[in-house]
């Protein structure tokens, strides 16, 4: 099945029209019906009645994305969501482990309580509490426990920065956000396949190869770190999907466009 994301789109946001300065562009874009005047969406391209949304030069119209620019916006808006959401879940894990650590001093003070309880009854058979190994060793694991819970709680918050991060900047289609999300997740990808050789999970292996999915794809169809002619390839694939830049060159004659 072959989606049209430019009928998809107009559907959902509604048409762009535009009258361009140019009295040639115009007339491919103008048309006079028995309803009335009409003008052809830059992005679906059917005509639409009524006076276009706005005007001027054709340079100067918007820059409307469409057919595969637009289902990348689509796919990469789909990653924001994934994104965000993941930062959220990850800032409930860290408020989580952030409020274990804090009971777990509530833990040492009813473990030291008793401890106070026990121990006239230890000392009345010569045990001295105090210095048991024993009692030493649960000590030193609470107090090693929370200086690492909140070790732990503090990486997951920075974790789930980078993944809101990632999110607002994917969602508005930015650049450096893609070149954040790749790096980022390309980063953590060792880490997860050291996670699967731990323990196996549907849950891991769905992460691992959406993330693998969304570095390789980021990177091909944004043109990253120059792939497939970078950056200027990619602004020029994006000028040249728009509607009246096709029309503009369409208009050019032919003579002028290949000398
Ligand atoms: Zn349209």
């Amino acid at each position: 099945m072959k989606i049209d994301w430019n009928r998809r789109t107009c559907a959902r946001r509604g048409h762009i029209t535009y009258l361009p300065d140019e009295e040639h562009l115009r007339a491919k874009l103008h048309a006079g019906t028995a309803l009335g005047t009409a003008w052809r969406c830059l992005r679906c391209g059917d005509f639409v009645l009524g006076e276009p949304h706005g005007s001027g030069p054709a340079a100067e119209a918007p820059l409307v994305p469409r057919g595969k620019v637009l289902r990348d916006l689509f796919l990469l808006r789909f990653l924001a969501v994934e994104r965000a959401v993941r930062g959220v879940f990850i800032v409930l894990a860290a408020i989580a482990v952030w409020q274990f650590s804090n009971s777990q001093d509530a833990v040492r003070q009813f473990f030291d309580k008793n401890l106070d309880v026990v121990r006239p009854v230890a000392a009345h058979f010569h045990y001295d509490l105090d210095h048991s190994p024993v009692v030493d060793t649960i000590r030193k694991t609470f107090g090693y426990q929370h200086s690492t819970l909140m070790l732990v709680a503090g990486a997951l918050l920075l974790y789930a920065l980078v993944e809101i991060v990632e999110g607002v900047g994917l969602w508005r289609a930015k650049r450096w956000a893609e070149y954040l999300t790749v790096v980022a997740t390309a980063a953590f990808l060792p880490l997860e396949i050291y996670e699967l050789t731990e323990k196996v999970s549907w849950l891991k292996i769905a992460t691992l190869v959406v993330n693998i999915l969304a570095v390789l794809y980021i990177a091909v169809a944004k043109r990253l770190f120059g792939l497939r002619g970078g950056r200027a390839a990619f602004e020029e694939e994006r000028q040249s999907a728009s509607l009246l830049e096709v029309e503009t060159s369409a208009g050019v004659p032919a003579a002028a466009h290949n000398g």
